[in-house]
């Protein structure tokens, strides 16, 4: 879709206008994909400031050998300098169009990078210029709503087959479920998990981030899992928790808490809502019950190309809402030695109410 790119470079252009820039050398490749549609390894672009018509054909695409046909096929549209390493080539160019004050993307290039830069950058002035591009996708566009629709709708698939196919039971292991449900998220058309599943039972599911082990699901357990599909470059992730059997009294009030909690978060999903504020519409529930300081972590977080980006749902973050990001909401309480709930959905931030992304139930289900 190269309307879709040229968009997208276009309001970095506008971007880099504002911040009094002439050009950004973007070298994180997520960026690259995201402004140009390449999908390789190794690229780097340069992009000059302004909104003249002009502006455009002074963009440079720089890859390898190895990507000259499929960076043909993927943007027909623009420049390309087959070159490496790309980012001194693109600054001799910009050396080259007179581009003055040239950004680059400080975030992402080391120490030694940034001396082989301006060994070669002689007239350009180099410019720390952190989370331009990471900032744009912030909100997301219809292109990308759509990827991260089937990324959400494979996981969701995924998980009915396997609780379907009595995948979710006593005796089976950990990482036999992890296995289990990544391969049914290749089956819906993933390309691969978005990140390493989290399969958690019994005390394992009061540990946030528990990496799946040959520990065995028992009858009584809490069993979380934490997941999500790959599709189009495009991350979705999404939390459950179950209960094998019947649930115990404490594990259905953690469970209802977390839910009450969770229903907060996402019903403070609004336009404009500053995201702290967000964070603390579903910390308050956590917190009135007795438990906030095992409620570990932020509310959420970012979702696009990178399976953590901006914004933060935090206590500490910062900055307001806008229609069309894509967020996740997963308030979650651990109690340590026995047993935690997480409840995860990703949604887009609408003009009303968001738009709910990940579908599977979110009732107590006992498998
Ligand atoms: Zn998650
Ligand atoms: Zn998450």
């Amino acid at each position: 879709m190269p309307e879709t790119h040229g968009r997208r470079r276009a309001a970095l252009r506008s971007l880099l206008r504002e911040r009094d820039l002439d050009a950004l050398l973007v070298v994180d490749l997520r960026n690259v994909r995201y402004l140009t549609g390449f999908t390789g390894s190794n690229a780097a672009l340069l992009v000059a400031a302004g909104d003249e018509p002009g502006a455009e054909t002074r963009t440079r695409f720089c890859t390898d050998g190895r990507y000259l046909t499929q960076s043909a096929q993927q943007l027909p549209d623009l420049e390309r300098l087959v070159d490496r390493p790309c980012p001194p080539a693109l600054l001799r160019e910009a050396a080259g169009q007179d581009l003055g004050r040239t950004g680059f993307e400080s975030h992402r290039v080391t120490v030694d990078e940034l001396d082989s830069f301006t060994e070669v950058a002689a007239g350009v002035e180099l410019v720390r210029a952190p989370g331009l591009v990471e900032q744009l996708r912030m909100v997301k566009d219809d292109a990308e709503i759509e990827a991260l629709r089937m990324a959400c709708a494979a996981a969701d698939r995924a998980l009915a087959d396997l609780i379907e196919h009595g995948g979710l039971a006593a005796g089976r292991t950990e990482r036999e479920v992890a296995r289990d449900l990544e391969s049914r998220m290749l089956d819906h058309g993933a390309a691969g998990p978005s990140f390493e599943t989290i399969v958690a039972a019994g005390a394992h599911s009061a540990v946030p981030h528990h990496r799946p082990t040959d520990a065995v699901l028992h009858a009584g357990d809490l069993v979380k899992l934490d997941f999500g599909a790959l599709v189009d470059g495009y991350h979705s992730d999404m939390t459950r928790t179950f209960v094998l059997g019947a649930p115990a009294d404490w594990q259905r009030e953690l469970y209802d808490l977390v839910a009450t909690a969770q229903a907060a978060g996402r019903a403070a999903l609004r336009v404009d809502a500053e995201v702290s504020d967000v964070d603390a519409a579903a910390r308050d529930v956590v917190e009135r019950a007795g438990r906030g300081e095992e409620f570990l972590h932020g509310l959420g977080h970012g979702v696009g190309l990178e399976i953590h980006e901006a914004p933060a749902l935090a206590k500490t973050g910062e900055g307001r809402l806008a229609a069309g990001m894509a967020v996740t909401v997963e308030p979650g309480v651990y109690l340590s030695g026995r047993g935690g709930v997480r409840i995860e959905d990703t949604l887009v931030v609408r003009d009303g109410d968001p738009e709910l992304l990940t579908l599977t139930t979110k009732q107590l289900v006992v498998v």
